[in-house]
């Protein structure tokens, strides 16, 4: 690996930084669940791109992909020899005053050569070559089980939120994950799934009393009316949010994919009721039946964002926003977060986690951290999907302002396991090289370093959600 500044992997700082890393168990601040299906293949977790079958998916053609199919050459080069067991061995947190001896825990090594398999082997950048196909052989050969037991055992994590709210097929659930070798999982919940679910609800209720297909005869466009208002909207979803269990440990919005991050939460109530009953009216054949309903006016995701705010304050949780890259279909400059900044004004006391490290908008998440005491910035998806290169100047970029003390490390993995071991194995080595650079330049100290890499990688995130796992 061959990073910027004077090759800081190649130092004895960085070195020193690295175990500090690999004894630390990672708490992943933020994921999504595996599916039961058998593996999918590793590109399609590089890229949210879709495709038809005349095109390579554009994944294949990345580095992030070149690397992933080494990283898990490697990872599986003895797998087929090896007894399996699926009793992972148990997992406590290094703790943060120690020096950096090694944990007995200490995730399985992984070769630090970057060519630990078919480097030889000519992988084609239009599309798997025979060699990436017999990786994914025995990816599926192995199935998700072993293949999960392996990845989680090798990641070394502590614990992870999980968004569930992708609704995949045979999507595993959060015991499940448990049971394959994570010692904590607590849940995150996505707000506008929530308030989909609420809307429907009292549809519902609704459409034999209150809710009637009526036209007015005082209405000038015949629609049917609804007396579903603003404030039963608002204290139900508020009802709802309050009523989940203990084990929530945060609220999303994915308000950058519907009507992006401008978010206005002083809308009138007057305002919200025409909304919700235009709304109502145009998409009220979805709302009656079982088919999914996307809510996507803003007037709406705004009083969402709004209702998670006050609820998140009661519960003392955090609220995570998406941010920055991720599927077709948001609109990127959309999900920049200095968007957020009229909302961060009104709500001093929710803590706010930007996602992804916003990337690109990188910086600019970075400064509201510096400037917002409750404003926290997560570098998951940013790793593992960039170059190495990528990684290390979006986290540098980051350290450029950000306080040591508001960076998350999270894998935002989902699907496949696989996607949590590469993002560990991605982000200690990032964290350790940032962090090595940043003591190469002076910044800080030996010591404040290794601390800075206990705290981006578990500490800040245990703190941050209260997650009781040995922080300190
Ligand atoms: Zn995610």
């Amino acid at each position: 690996m061959d990073l910027p500044h004077h090759s800081v992997t190649q130092t004895p700082i960085y070195s020193e930084l690295e175990a500090v890393a690999d004894a630390t168990l990672l708490v992943d601040n933020h994921a999504h669940p595996l599916s039961k299906a058998a593996p999918s293949p590793l590109w399609s977790i590089l890229s949210e791109a879709t495709t038809t079958p005349s095109y390579p998916h554009p994944a294949c053609g990345t580095l992030a992909y070149s690397r992933a199919i080494r990283d898990i050459s490697g990872l599986l080069a003895n797998e087929m020899d090896e007894p399996f067991t699926s009793q992972p061995a148990p997992m406590t947190l290094t703790p943060s005053n120690s020096a950096s001896p090694p944990s007995p825990h200490t995730p399985t090594p992984i070769p630090h050569s970057e060519t630990t398999a078919s480097d030889d082997e000519e992988h084609s950048l239009e599309g798997p070559s025979p060699a990436d196909r017999a990786i994914e052989q025995q990816r599926a050969t192995i199935g998700v089980t072993r293949l999960a037991t392996r990845c989680f055992g090798a990641a070394g994590i502590a614990a992870v939120l999980v968004d569930d709210g992708l609704n995949m097929p045979e999507q595993m659930s959060l015991n499940e994950m448990k049971s394959l070798g994570i010692p904590l999982v607590r849940r995150v919940v996505r707000v506008e799934t929530e308030a989909e679910s609420v809307l429907k609800e009292l549809v519902t209720e609704n459409k034999d009393g209150v809710w009637r297909r009526v036209a007015r005869p005082t209405s000038p466009d015949k629609k049917p009316r609804t007396t579903i208002r603003a404030t039963m909207f608002r204290q139900r979803l508020h009802q709802r949010l309050s009523s989940l269990p203990e084990n929530v440990a945060a609220f999303k919005s994915i308000a950058a994919y519907r009507s992006g991050l401008g978010i206005d939460i002083t809308c009138p109530d007057e305002v919200l009721d025409e909304v919700l009953r235009e709304t109502i009216s145009s998409a009220s054949v979805n709302l009656n039946s079982t088919e999914s309903f996307r809510l996507t006016n803003k007037v709406i995701i705004d009083c969402v964002v709004h209702v998670a705010f006050q609820t998140a304050k009661q519960r003392h949780i955090p609220v995570q926003f998406h941010c920055g890259l991720g599927d077709i279909d948001e609109r990127l400059e959309q999900a920049n977060p200095l968007l957020l900044k009229p909302l961060m004004d009104m709500v001093p006391d929710v803590k706010l986690v930007l996602l992804h490290a916003s990337w690109p908008y990188v910086r600019e998440a970075a400064y509201l951290t510096a400037v917002y005491p409750n404003c926290f910035l997560d570098f998951g998806l940013a790793i593992p999907t960039l170059s190495v290169r990528g990684m290390f100047r979006a986290l540098d970029a980051a350290m450029e302002i950000a306080p040591v003390t508001k960076l998350l490390y999270s894998s935002d993995a989902h699907t496949v396991p696989d996607a949590y071991f590469l993002a560990a194995r991605w982000g200690r080595r990032v964290v350790a090289a940032a962090v090595a650079a940043n003591v190469q330049s002076g910044d800080l100290t030996v010591s404040e370093g290794k601390a800075a890499v206990r705290r981006i990688l578990a500490e800040n995130a245990a703190g941050l959600y209260r997650l009781p796992v040995q922080a300190s």
